[in-house]
């Protein structure tokens, strides 16, 4: 037998042609997508302006992806919560939202584990096991949304995985996400973060979407950045720094370049006086992290007064800079503190 198609993870003109097939009209496509994306059905039995026999049909034809949320942990610091959640197969992935004055914003994760390695993060231990389809990374959002009531207005793709090491269904994922038939976030409000897989980067870049590009740059020499990031010993920065720009170029969206202070590594002045000038030409903005504790690892965050000190030089040399409130800290629900496993 024909394996099933995943319905969750095909796009409009996809499933008008699915159901053309199966001697189904057009606008049963837009009516079940609707379904799916809009009203976030959590399976055909709800589909209820559906003949029964056409619901039969789609059963037997489709798999209908859905997440169980397994554990749902609320910081009492600033009301974030992390979920859990049990893919189809087994697996796990974490998931977090944070509550804005803006809007709400859900973190995803792009695949289980990830093969980056980054030598600061929890989501690389225990490495890559496989990445998820577009409808699990939609669901996340889709499952948070129902279980919350309230409705998600940004994503960032920044959770467990790396999203360029997953390009094809993080493209279709954000094609259905921003889709203004489905859930239509807008695109300005979408963010993909990278470790800096720069053939990718420029791939992204020819799609010409509004999304923001998001480089984990945590260095500011190829030396010190491959002590923290092997992914900086196949690409070098200068490598990088063109695809920036040509990520700017082809898209006009200015990028963000993530940098972890991890205290005595690199966090100096002339740290700062080098990230000024990488970010300058192109106009990025900058988000400093002081780094989360992850138990396996032995990195500290950088001084409060050091962070202070490493944004001003930054701020004199008229880049754009925030220090990243970090949400969720005591939840484990922070940047590089998601993992794969439940324990
Ligand atoms: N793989 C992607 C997205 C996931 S990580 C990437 O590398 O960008 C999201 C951000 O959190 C990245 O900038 C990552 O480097 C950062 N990060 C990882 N571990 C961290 C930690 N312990 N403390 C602070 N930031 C961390």
């Amino acid at each position: 037998m024909e394996e099933k198609k995943d319905i969750k993870s095909i796009t409009l003109p996809q499933l008008t042609e699915e159901l053309t097939a199966l001697g189904e009209k057009p606008f049963r496509a837009r009516q079940i997508y609707r379904w799916i994306h809009v009203k976030l059905a959590e399976g055909f039995e709800s589909m209820t302006d559906l003949s029964g026999q056409l619901r039969e049909k789609c059963i037997q034809t489709f798999l209908y992806t859905a997440l169980e949320p397994v554990k749902i942990q609320e910081s009492k610091i600033d009301g974030t919560r992390k979920f859990l959640f049990r893919l189809p197969d087994g697996n796990t992935v974490e998931s977090v939202w944070m509550k804005y004055k803006h809007g709400n914003s859900v973190c995803i994760s792009s695949q289980v584990g990830c093969r980056m390695g980054c030598r600061f993060c929890a989501s690389t231990i225990g490495g890559l096991e496989r990445s998820l389809l577009p409808s699990e990374m939609l669901e996340q959002v889709y499952a948070i949304q129902r279980i919350t009531g309230e409705r998600v207005s940004n994503v960032v793709v920044m959770g467990i995985g790396e999203p360029l090491d997953n390009y094809e269904n993080l493209l279709t994922f954000l094609r259905i996400l921003t889709d203004e038939n489905g859930l239509h976030i807008s695109q300005r409000n979408v963010t993909v973060s990278t470790c800096g897989i720069v053939p990718r980067m420029r791939q992204l870049a020819d799609e010409k979407l509004q999304i923001t590009l998001a480089l984990s740059l945590h260095g500011t020499t190829d030396e010190k950045r491959r002590r923290l990031m092997p992914i900086a010993e196949k690409y070098s920065i200068d490598q990088l720094m063109q695809a920036c720009a040509y990520y700017f170029e082809q898209t006009g969206r200015r990028i963000t370049f993530e940098y972890s202070l991890v205290g005595g590594v690199n966090d100096t002045e002339e740290d700062a006086g080098q990230l000024a000038q990488l970010a300058r030409p192109l106009a990025c903005h900058v988000n400093l992290i002081p780094v989360n504790p992850v138990r396996e690892r032995d990195y500290v965050s950088s001084t409060g007064a050091r962070v202070q000190a490493f944004k001003s030089r930054l701020e004199k040399a008229r880049v754009n800079v925030t220090v990243r409130r970090e949400m969720g800290r005591d939840i484990d629900g922070a940047c590089g503190q998601l993992r794969r496993n439940m324990e």
